[in-house]
Order: C-alpha cells, then structure tokens, then sequence
C-alpha cells in the first residue's frame, strides 16, 4: 500500500526535504501543524503562547492587513473593514448567501447574482478566496519561522459537507498564498487520524465526530475500512456555535445587572468589551464553578449551574442534529465505535456529558479540541510525503475516468469524486460490419474531448467473432481499487471473449496539475461543446450513410431508377457535409436523406416481411 506515497509524477520515492503542513482553515480560528520527531505538534505563535490564529482579517487605512489576534480586536470597533467567516462565503454565489447576509458586518456585494461573491472594503473588493489567502500566508510565515526554510507544500481541510466549489475555492486560496495544495482533506477525517482512528491497515469503524466551533456545528457519521474513509452522513447547524453561548450569557447579564442596551448597541468599544468578557466567563465556566468580573464599575458573576440551564436547548439541538445523522447513515447508536470530539466549544462540560450520554460511551477528548483537525492534516501530509508508508489514505478519485469513443470523444465511466474502491462498467458495440478488434484508450480527466485529458493507456480487444456492426455488446468495466490502481476489463459478452490490463490511475497527477485541468475544462466547456455536437453529427452521419448505402444493396430491386438516383445524390450530399465543420448543414443533410428514405425502408420492410410470411423468403 505504500505506492500511494511515491512521487508518480517525478518517478522518485518523495524524498523532498520540504515539510508537507497540515491547514485548518476554519471559520473562527485556523492553524497550522506538523510532523516533529514523530509527533504531530500545532506551531505556536511568536510568543510561544496561541497556536490558534483567529480567521480575521482587518485591512487598515493605508490598505495593509493585520491577520489573527491583532485583527480579531477590530472586530466591534471596526467591522467594515475587519473580515470575519470568511469561510462561510467560500464557493458560494450571492443568491447562496443573501439570506444570511444580516449575519456579517461587512459589505457583501452583488454585482451579478450567479458569480461568487465578493466582499468591498473601502473601495476595494475582495473575493473570500483572496480574505482566505491572507490567513493562508499568516500560518505560512509562522510555521516558516519556526523551520527556518520556505514551505511550499500543504494539505488544507474543510468540512466535509463543502462541494467542489468549496474545495476549489479552498485549494485556489492556498495557490494564492504560495502553497501547492497537496490534498483537500476533510475534516472529520483529520479528527479522527488525530486520534489514530483509521492509521491501522485492516481497520474497520465507525465513528462519529462531533465539531462545535465558533459558529457552526458539524456531526458527522464516517465508516473507516482499510484507510479508506467513507462519509456515511453529515448533518448540523451552519449558525449554532460558541457565538451562540457567548451571547447567551451576554443577555443573562442585560437582564440581571440591567446593563444600558442602548448604550451596548451604540457603543462599539462597550460592546467589544462586554462579547470578549462573555467568551472569557464561558471559557472560565469550562474549568471551573463561578465566574466574577466587573463591567464599568459594576461587579458580575455567572454561575456553571445557570450557565448550563441557558445553554441547554443549544446543545439539545446539537443532539437532535446528532440523531437525524445517524439516521441518514442508517447506523444505530451502539454501532458507533467511537466519538471523536472537535472545535473549542467541545470543552464546555455540558456539551462533554450530553454527547457521551446520547452516545453511550466515553468520548474521544484527550486532545486539544482546537488542534485536532490541524493535527490530522498534518499526520495525512505525513503519509503524503512518504514518511509513513504502511498507509494509504483516500476518500475519493479526483478526476474522472473514461474511455475514447468514436470520433474522439471522451465516454465517463468513473464520474470523478466517486468513492474508492469502485466499479463500474458501460457497453458498446461495434461500428463497422465484421469488426474483430476495438481499441480500448482509456483517459482520465473532465475534457469532452479525449486530446484534451490525460491518457492513461490504451489496449485491443481482439478476437471478437465477426457480425454486423451493431450487434457485438462489448463491456468494459473499470475496476478502481484502495490503491489507485484501475483495471479495465473488456468483454464481448455474446461470444465470451475477455481481456483485462492494469494501468497505474490518478496519483501520476499532482493535485496542481489536477487543479489545472478541472480549471482548464471549465474554461473550455463552451467550445468543447460546439466541437462535441460537431463530432456527434458526424458520427451520426456516417451511421446513416452507412445503413443508406445497404438499404440500396439489399433493397435496390425494390426501388425505381428515380428513387435510388435520389437517394444516391442525397447520400453523397451528406457525404460533403460530413466532410466540413458545420454541424447545421450535417444535421440538414441527414434529416434531407432521413426524409426521402424512410417511406422507401417502409414499403421495402412490409415487402420483406409479406415475402417471409410467404414462406419465400426464411
Ligand atoms: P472554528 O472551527 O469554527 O474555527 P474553533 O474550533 O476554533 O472554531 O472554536 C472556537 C470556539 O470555541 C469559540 O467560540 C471559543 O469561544 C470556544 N472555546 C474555546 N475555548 C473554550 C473553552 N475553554 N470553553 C468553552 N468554549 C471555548
Ligand atoms: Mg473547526
């Protein structure tokens, strides 16, 4: 299994002294983490104190950035121009977000509905995957000063509910930021490698792990079998997190000390100072009974008891979401294996004792909750790198897998973000009457047409006994193991004759190169269609002037002088066109020829049939 860790691409055993980071880009906090001496540790800042960076950015007024800490306290006395979520508006357009766009206290623009959103600062716009970068490059410096050499490579997660857009965005973000992005690894995949869930070959579990951060909340249900992670189910809350406690205890304390909300809804700095108290009671409240402070002169205290009766229903929501996951999974509760716990909210004692009560069990908490998912990324670059070679660690294939087919088109057969292993199979037939031979080349990637992706090797499927073009029915399946290896397998089915060859698959592609391709076949679609109806009008075509000229081969004694003279200059008329580019005349030359034989196929049919019901014909 340990191929996996090879470097396809150069044919070398990575050997690269280049540290490969683990990236947790998360919505309220990121960090970066790696493998030292062994162990996966999460990089400190300068003062050797937070590894949390917050995901905040904050551009000033000459237009430079403040990231993390410094930018987190412009968050309230700033907020037009300090970044927060960002993440929240990764991949999306502005009619995803529009409906929650009350929730940031920045400027989300519109320019055109269907686009990715941008975010204006001053008179500058920004897209969430340049805010995304600015975070990227923060964690990039930090790790660089601890190692004293440029890193170039990451493994960046995300949630494992985020679509194709998401993850492109998150990958394009750390390209922005001077990172090849090896791999995007989900996130509840990076948890559960933290607490070395899944590193064993011959494993097989199901787990459950539980994300409460800052402002969402994420459950999901994953079944690990050989180092391959399947995600069973998601389920959560986009708009449940630590924001929600914090502000719970806020409207506690209005209520009690009949705090001024005038004053904390037009003084920012209040505000400012009454939300971070708010975080550092909640906080507090995980290690201990009571807090006690002082706002303004003004003693305040809250206590762990009233503290949980106000946080209550949050976390039953959680659990409900807990419940709908499980079901979606069709997994009951005593087949989860284990609960990994995850994100900073995890530490509240509260959210600790319901979840391993609906669960049954101890929770996974060992770790700190905060660096679990960077900690994962991390041990997954390592195995990356080739440092850890018993392993193999997929979720799914990254690029499509097809065949060519006639005229050169490209024939899906393994949708690309399939599970692995996989196996999947389509027919064909033949296109040319006693046709004993068909290429099979296969090609990986998203292009329409197969000169534009990848090809991974071709063979010939030989022996096919002769008969009319049409009537052979050749299978071919792909069969895609943990390793990434791809087998194609070729079979007339009428006759039995098989073959099958091996090809190595994807990991021959960096995931940049991957990157490009997926950009390129974007970009490229428009064309690649118009080529591609081109093609398929020709092909068709010459279907047709192929079943023409046999009709007047077999059918010619039925037919007047006029009719075959027609029907000959009607074939030889689209003949010509087949010869140009323009699908419209192709289409009109077929549809001329169509039109005049049909009713000569019918009378020559009713003929034929009469003539063997007569017994004159067998
Ligand atoms: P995200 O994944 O959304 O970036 P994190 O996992 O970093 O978020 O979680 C951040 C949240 O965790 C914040 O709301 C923070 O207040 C909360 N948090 C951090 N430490 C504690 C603690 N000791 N007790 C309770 N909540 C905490
Ligand atoms: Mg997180």
């Amino acid at each position: 299994m340990a191929k996996f860790a090879i470097n396809l691409k150069k044919g070398t055993i990575a050997k690269d002294s280049d540290v490969i980071v683990g990236i947790d880009l998360g919505t309220t906090n990121s960090l970066v983490a790696y493998i030292k001496d062994g162990e996966s540790v999460a990089v400190k800042d300068e003062n050797g104190k937070n590894t949390l960076v917050p995901s905040v950015v904050h551009f000033k007024a000459d237009g430079s950035t403040l990231v993390g800490e410094e930018a987190k306290q412009k968050l309230v006395t700033e907020p037009e121009n300090t970044i927060y979520s960002v993440k929240r508006l990764m991949g999306k357009s502005f009619n995803d977000v529009e409906s929650v766009e009350q929730y940031f206290g920045y400027k989300i623009i519109n320019e055109d509905e269907d686009k990715l959103v941008k975010v204006r600062v001053g008179d500058k716009f920004y897209t969430p995957i340049e805010l995304s970068s600015f975070i990227l490059e923060s964690l990039k410096k930090r790790i660089e000063k601890v190692l004293d050499a440029t890193v170039r490579k990451a493994v960046i997660t995300v949630p494992a509910y985020f679509n194709d857009a998401q993850r492109q965005a998150t990958r394009d973000a750390g390209k922005l930021a001077g990172l090849d992005v090896l791999r995007i690894v989900n996130e509840p995949m990076a948890a559960s490698l933290a607490y070395g869930i899944g590193l064993k070959a011959d494993e097989t579990k199901t787990i459950a792990v539980y994300d409460l951060g800052g402002g969402t909340f994420d459950i999901s249900i994953l079944q690990i079998d050989n180092g391959i992670f399947e995600v069973l189910s998601t389920n959560g809350d986009t708009f449940l997190g630590g924001d929600d406690f914090d502000r719970a205890i806020i409207d506690y304390w209005v209520d009690t000390y009949n705090i001024d909300k005038e004053l904390l809804s037009t003084d920012k700095n209040f505000s400012q100072k009454v939300r971070l108290l708010a975080e550092e009671a909640k906080k507090v409240l995980s290690s201990t009974d009571t807090f006690k402070s002082e706002i303004n002169g003004l003693n305040i205290e809250i206590t762990l008891e009233k503290f949980n009766e106000l946080v209550q229903p949050l976390v039953n929501r959680t659990i409900k979401a807990c419940k709908n996951a499980l079901k979606d999974a069709e997994i009951n509760v005593p087949e989860i294996d284990s609960v990994v716990m995850v994100g900073g909210s995890t530490r509240i004692p509260l959210v600790k004792s319901s979840v391993a009560t609906f669960f049954g069990k101890e929770v996974n908490d060992s770790l700190n909750p905060d660096e679990v998912v960077a900690k994962g990324a991390a041990i997954q670059a390592d195995v990356l790198a080739g440092n850890n070679k018993n392993l193999l660690l997929i979720d799914i294939t990254p690029l499509s897998l097809g065949i060519e087919t006639v005229g050169g088109l490209m024939d899906t057969i393994i949708p690309r973000n399939s599970k692995v292993p996989n196996r999947s199979a389509r027919q064909y037939t033949t296109s040319v009457d006693g046709q004993t031979k068909l290429k099979v080349a296969v090609f990986q990637g998203e292009r329409d047409l197969v000169t534009h992706n990848r090809k991974l090797g071709e063979f010939i499927l030989t022996g096919i006994p002769p008969m009319p073009m049409g009537l052979p029915k050749i299978e071919i399946q792909f069969i895609l193991d943990a390793d990434g290896i791809l087998k194609v397998k070729a079979k007339e089915l009428r006759s039995g004759v098989e073959q099958t060859v091996e090809m190595r698959s994807q990991y021959g592609l960096s995931e940049e190169e991957m990157a490009e391709m997926l950009i390129d076949s974007i970009q490229n679609a428009q064309s690649d269609m118009a080529k591609r109806a081109v093609l398929e009008a020709k092909n068709e075509a010459n279907n047709i002037i192929r079943s023409a000229e046999k009709f007047l081969e077999q059918n010619g004694r039925l037919l007047t002088e006029e009719e075959i003279a027609t029907t000959q200059s009607l074939t030889t008329a689209l003949k010509k066109s087949v010869e140009g580019e323009d699908k419209d005349v192709i289409n009109q030359a077929m549809d001329d020829l169509n039109q005049f034989t049909s009713p000569l196929a019918h009378r020559a049919m009713d003929v034929n049939i009469k003539e063997a019901m007569s017994g004159r014909k067998v």
